[in-house]
């Protein structure tokens, strides 16, 4: 049986791997379940694959926990340190999904175990891209990416020389406001934001589509993870979601992965990875699709795409501190405090502030430069977004 924990089981990706697991129940043992304010979601689940132990990430839903799980013979176990417990706990396979830089720690603690990490996560790569791969390397562990874009682009890139890799192209479905009128954009509230035309995800990453943001994480991501020069990668918006990436060869081949927007293609490539096995996923009827469409994207409605390039530019701790200057202004417009169209340039106003941490060698950087540097971005982004 292969040992299984997955951290942010309560959420759209944990849920889906859930799922799938709980297909080939006894292929599989379950180490650690790990969630959020879901107490019972978690507990069900923990219940449900008899999981050794079940964590949430806050001390005062400990009891909630406790009575949901009482009998069941599954350990109850809340906070950060018992998170890190428990992604400490030896394991073959780890689902990365919680949402944000709060994912960044228990991932290295599994690759630490020498576990392979399927990473949802992708603010790890983000804040901490070479630390994730130098420790993966240090531990002998694997690093697969479950970002349906990441997962496209690493499926085609199976028995491929990476020289003869030209560019990159990572699609966008365009998300929620793709196509309101420029001048509306400032008035579009959260619920209108939470709401995706194809994919059905967390609320954080389904407003991050919207802004584009998830996308420019995406192309940091996709630097990181398959050391790309960052004029190799190209962003496309196309609005039906059905091809996720393509790799261009130095042949002029075009590679494209095609597939309905359903993680759990994604998530099971990474579960059964070096294998293939079937997965309950829809199968495309091509001549019922008909056609598929691209668009440019405009960079004055999703200005989050520019600062990418300029984070790639910047190098140093500049991902660390985008992405929390990012996670503050999508608090911020979530809570009312800002416009939607504000968030980029609380981003932007931080990541100006803190220039001087751009520039240094990244590949030194430790955990706790890393977790620093976000400590300072969240805290001047929250005072610049104060300020309106
Ligand atoms: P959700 O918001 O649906 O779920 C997030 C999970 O993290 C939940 O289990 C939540 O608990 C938990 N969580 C939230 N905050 C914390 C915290 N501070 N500490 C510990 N756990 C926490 O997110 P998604 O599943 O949509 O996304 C998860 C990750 O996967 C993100 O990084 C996202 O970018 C990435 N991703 C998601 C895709 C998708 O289709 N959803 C596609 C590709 C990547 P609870 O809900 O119980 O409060």
């Amino acid at each position: 049986m292969r040992r299984i924990s997955i951290f942010g089981a309560t959420g759209s990706i944990g849920q889906n791997t859930i799922d799938l697991i709980a297909r080939d129940r006894d292929a599989y043992a379950v180490v650690a379940l790990t969630g959020g304010r879901n107490i019972a979601q978690l507990a069900k689940d923990a219940r449900a694959l008899r999981a050794q132990v079940a964590v949430t990430a806050h001390d005062d839903l400990l009891p909630e926990l406790r009575e949901a799980l009482a009998g069941s013979g599954v350990q109850a176990a809340a906070g950060r340190a018992a998170l890190i417990e428990a992604a400490s706990r030896p394991a073959d396979w780890v689902m990365s999904a919680i949402v944000g830089a709060a994912g960044l720690e228990p991932g290295l603690r599994a690759l630490e175990q020498g576990a392979t990490l399927a990473l949802a996560n992708k603010e790890s790569m983000v804040c901490a891209g070479p630390l994730m791969l130098r420790t993966a390397q240090a531990h002998g562990a694997a690093l697969l990416p479950v970002d349906s874009e990441h997962s496209a682009v690493f499926q085609a890139l199976i028995g491929e020389d990476m020289a003869a890799v030209e560019r990159v192209v990572i699609t966008a479905s365009g998300g929620a406001f793709r196509d309101w009128p420029l001048e509306d954009l400032a008035r579009a509230t959260p619920e209108q934001a939470a709401t995706h035309p194809n994919w059905d995800m967390g609320q954080r990453i389904t407003i991050d589509s919207a802004s584009m943001f998830n996308k420019a994480l995406e192309v940091i991501e996709t630097r990181e993870f398959f050391a790309l020069d960052p004029e190799q990668i190209e962003v496309v918006v196309h609005p039906e979601s059905m091809i996720h990436a393509l790799v261009g060869f130095c042949d002029g081949a075009l590679m494209a992965h095609v597939g309905p927007p359903d993680m759990r293609h994604a998530i099971g490539f990474a579960l059964h990875h070096p294998q293939r096995r079937a997965l309950p996923v829809e199968r495309l009827d091509l001549v019922k699709l008909g056609r598929l469409t691209f668009r440019e994207p405009c960079e004055t409605r999703w200005p989050a795409l520019r600062l990418a390039r300029e984070v790639m530019q910047a190098g140093g701790l500049s991902g660390a501190i985008f992405n929390a200057a990012k996670e503050v202004a999508l608090d911020q417009f979530i809570a009312g405090q800002i416009p939607f169209t504000r968030m980029a340039g609380v981003v932007e106003e931080t990541l100006s502030c803190l220039s001087s941490h751009a520039g240094h060698n990244r590949d030194q950087f430790t955990l706790d430069m890393i977790l620093q540097a976000d400590h300072l971005a969240r805290h001047t982004a929250r005072d610049i977004g104060g300020r309106n």
